[in-house]
């Protein structure tokens, strides 16, 4: 692993003018991107990101904010871009059935004669371990709604680890899912903990000493904690922001 280009760090509102959750990995491997939100193709073409550079979108849940993207990533994949190279699409199982819907729904339907490339959807399981495309991923069950079929990741490329904790309320094997990894981003929707599908600032804060990680970087900020001036010591995301690891 090279990079992380946080390239949407907004909750699912778009709070503060920034945009929903896209995490772009790179590595001598390749590149994943993590989540891809509705703005997620405003925000990689704003960063200069080709599309085709991407070899796996891995997508954490089943909320607009997190995957109502890719429709439109196919869509301008087939006839922009006219991709040769195969895409990987990884995410909770039922994927594939989602995101074909998603795109009849929505008015671009998959369409298999003028795409020159492999679409490989692979539905994922928390707890397993898979090899795809340029990475390993370790996904993680997360405490979110369920019918969303909620997960975390650990991706792994090029020797580096990523940790990932998709959208999550507080839940105790949090901090050993993530352990050891070079990069934690984590969720951090509010403040206090109002709503408990969300983390908190506070039940971070209370938590911090739990986590094992080179570096954490709080994400995912709804509008109370981009106004916040003081995060307590954490450090928190903002479009744009690219860590090298
Ligand atoms: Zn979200
Ligand atoms: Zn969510």
């Amino acid at each position: 692993m090279n990079s992380v280009l946080f390239v949407g760090t907004s909750d699912a509102f778009g709070a503060g003018g920034r945009r929903q959750s896209a995490y772009l990995l790179r590595g001598e491997s390749g590149t994943v991107l993590l989540d891809c939100g509705a703005t997620t193709l405003t925000g990689l073409s704003a960063l200069g990101v080709e599309r085709e550079e991407i070899d796996l979108i891995s997508i954490s849940h089943f909320h607009a904010d997190h995957f109502s993207g890719i429709p439109s990533f196919i869509l301008a994949s087939t006839y922009e871009d006219r991709r040769k190279k195969p895409l990987f699409i990884a995410g909770p199982i039922g994927i594939e059935d989602r995101i074909r819907k998603a795109s009849s729904i929505l008015g671009h339907p998959i369409n298999n004669a003028n795409r020159h490339f492999q679409l490989n959807f692979i539905e994922l399981v928390a707890g397993a371990h898979y090899s795809i495309g340029p990475a390993t991923l370790t996904p993680f069950a997360t405490y979110h709604p369920p019918e969303v079929k909620p997960h975390g990741f650990v991706v792994s490329i090029s020797k580096t680890q990523v940790a990932y904790s998709g959208d999550t309320g507080w839940f105790g094997e949090l901090p050993s899912k993530v352990a050891g990894s070079d990069l934690f981003i984590c969720e951090c929707t509010q403040l206090e903990p109002n709503y408990p599908y969300h983390l908190s600032l506070d039940e971070l804060s209370d938590n911090s000493h739990k986590f094992d990680c080179g570096r954490l970087i709080l994400s995912h900020l709804g509008s109370a904690m981009r106004s916040q001036s003081e995060h307590r010591g954490f450090e928190i995301a903002d479009d744009g922001l690219l860590v090298n690891l």
